[in-house]
Formats: structure tokens, C-alpha cells, sequence
């Protein structure tokens, strides 16, 4: 096992055996452009003959134009609507109370207007995937593409993978009780097409594509963001020394990641095996001494 093999850069194919494997795939999602059609939503629906998830009742949350609520087993892409309101015009008064500032609010920097943040979530397939890690039965799977894979017919419905995901994104269906989650339309990949959802976005804030290509796009893409006065454009996933290793699905932002609803400083959650393995070792270790050592003085 590399050092790397838990934590740390890594190509994830050949790592996991894949002899020769073609560049690794991913997507790039650009928040910036999102226009919140909900077309790449539709599009994995159907490619991937996904049912309703509250049983074809179309309840309505309460929460902007936002139908879906999350990602979960039977929404692989989810897109989210965050409004955020105008700053007030002018500064609250001072009651003595402690304070707090939220997250993105950057006072050189005041918007003048309300705004909707929208974007379109799904699976990273990260480059250190918990969910596959603690899979017993082999059911998830590390692709030639580089990407994370559920196998349902061979799930057997432990939901380890859900508690390991440092996403929340995998999930158990109700009433069927195995995992389901994004496969980057490995079925498509296979065929030479590209995933269902990149190629219904009309506005392309899905891209999909060789990993490395997409982090130069990605870069350039801030650069001229940042060029054109967004000072709070960001990308979210694209770093391969952070606790993940850098995910194949990553993000260009116009917000801290918590406005998202995503973890700021994501770590895979089986990092620390080994060095737990190694501490459970040596406590049974020094308690069969202890036991031996009983045994043999209760003799004398
Ligand atoms: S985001 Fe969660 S489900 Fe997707 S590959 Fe990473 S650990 Fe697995
Ligand atoms: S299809 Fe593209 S523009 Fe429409 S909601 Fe999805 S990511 Fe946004």
C-alpha cells in the first residue's frame, strides 16, 4: 500500500489495477452560468429510468424554486436555489449583543441587489472515495474513467457507504433498501457519448471531460471572473492535496461552500484506519500481557 493509498494526490485508475486506463473523467461545474432550468435534473431522471422520490406527490418545499431538496437515491443531480437578499441599506444598531458575520458576506464588497445563487450538485467521485472503501461486498467500484460506481444487483443494503460519505450523497431507496448515486453515466462513457446531464445543459455549466483539461478551463475561468470584478469566485474540489484528495466532480462557486450546502474542508472519512487499526492492535496486545501476566502470578 503507497502512502498515498488512504490520503493524498493519487491517479486514481491505475491505482485501483486498471491496466493503461484512458485520462481520468470528471465534470466541471460552473455555478456562474447556471440558469437553474433544471434540464440536467430531467435528463438523469431519465437516462437513468430514476423513479420520484416522494412517490409522484410533487410536493412543493418551500424552498425557492427548489423541488428536490437534496441529492438522494433517486436524484443523482440536484440543483440548488439559494436567494440571497440585499444587504440593508443601512447598518443595524448596536444592542450589545455578540455578533457574528455569515458566510460570504464581504463588506468591501456590497451587493446592492437581491440574488439567486444556483447549482447543480451531484456525486464527486472523489479521488479517495470512503463509500467504496468500507463497501463489503465490492458493490462500488473504482471505474477505468477514474470515477465511483454502485453495482445495486450485488448491494446488500448495509449503508455503510452512506455514514462514510463525507458528502451525504449516497443513499438508500425506501422500499428497495440498496444504495444508489451518480455513475458519471458510466453506460454512456462506455459508448463514447458523454453523461446525460453535461449534455442537456444548455447554458454548459455542466462540462464534462478529461480531468487536467477541465482544471485549466476551470482556472482560466476564475481568472476572467475575477478579471471582470467577481472577486468571490472560487473553485470548490479541484485541489488534490485537500482531505479528499481532489474530487473528479468539482465546482466553480460565487460563495463559500457552506452557502451551498457543502462542507468546506471535506476529509475522507477512512483516513484515519490504519492509525486506528494500529491502536486497536496494541490494546489487545497489552491486555493479553496483562491477562498472562495475572494468570502466571495467581499460580505462584
Ligand atoms: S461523494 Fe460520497 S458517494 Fe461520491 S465518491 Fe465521494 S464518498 Fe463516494
Ligand atoms: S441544465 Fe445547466 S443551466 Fe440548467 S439547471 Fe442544470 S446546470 Fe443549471
Amino acid at each position: 500500500m503507497s502512502r498515498n493509498s488512504l490520503f493524498g494526490p493519487l491517479d486514481p485508475a491505475p491505482d485501483a489495477g486498471h491496466a493503461d486506463p484512458p485520462p481520468r473523467k470528471g465534470f466541471f461545474t460552473d455555478t456562474s452560468v447556471c440558469i437553474g432550468c433544471k434540464a440536467c435534473e430531467v435528463a438523469c431522471k431519465e437516462w437513468n429510468l430514476l423513479p420520484a422520490d416522494d412517490a409522484g406527490s410533487m410536493n412543493l418545499l418551500g424552498l425557492s424554486y427548489d423541488n428536490t431538496g437534496a441529492l438522494g437515491a433517486s436524484s443523482w443531480r440536484h440543483v440548488a436555489f439559494i436567494e440571497q437578499p440585499a444587504p440593508a441599506a443601512r447598518e443595524p444598531e448596536f444592542l450589545g449583543m455578540p455578533t457574528s458575520t455569515l458566510p460570504g458576506a464581504s463588506p468591501e464588497h456590497q451587493r446592492t441587489e437581491l440574488r439567486w445563487l444556483m447549482s447543480s450538485d451531484v456525486c464527486k467521485h472523489c479521488t479517495h472515495a470512503a463509500c467504496l472503501d468500507v463497501c463489503p461486498t465490492g458493490s462500488l467500484f473504482r471505474t477505468e474513467f477514474g470515477t465511483v460506481v454502485v453495482q445495486e444487483d450485488i448491494c446488500n443494503g448495509c449503508g455503510y457507504c452512506v455514514s462514510a460519505c463525507p458528502y451525504g450523497v449516497i443513499d438508500r431507496r425506501e422500499g428497495d433498501g440498496r444504495a444508489w448515486k451518480c455513475t458519471l453515466c458510466y453506460d454512456r462513457l462506455k459508448g463514447d457519448l458523454q453523461p446525460a446531464c453535461a449534455t442537456a445543459c444548455p447554458t454548459q455549466s455542466i462540462q464534462f471531460g478529461d480531468l487536467d483539461e477541465l482544471r485549466e478551463r476551470a482556472a482560466r475561468r476564475v481568472d476572467d471572473l475575477h478579471g471582470a470584478g467577481v472577486a468571490e469566485a472560487r473553485l470548490y474540489g479541484h485541489d488534490e492535496d485537500d482531505g479528499v484528495g481532489g474530487d473528479g466532480a468539482f465546482f466553480l462557486l460565487l460563495d463559500e461552500p457552506e452557502v451551498y450546502g457543502l462542507p468546506p474542508d471535506p476529509v475522507v472519512t477512512t483516513r484515519d484506519l490504519p492509525a486506528m487499526w494500529r491502536r486497536a492492535a496494541l490494546a489487545g496486545a497489552a491486555m493479553a500481557a496483562a491477562t498472562v501476566a495475572a494468570f502466571v502470578g495467581g499460580r505462584r
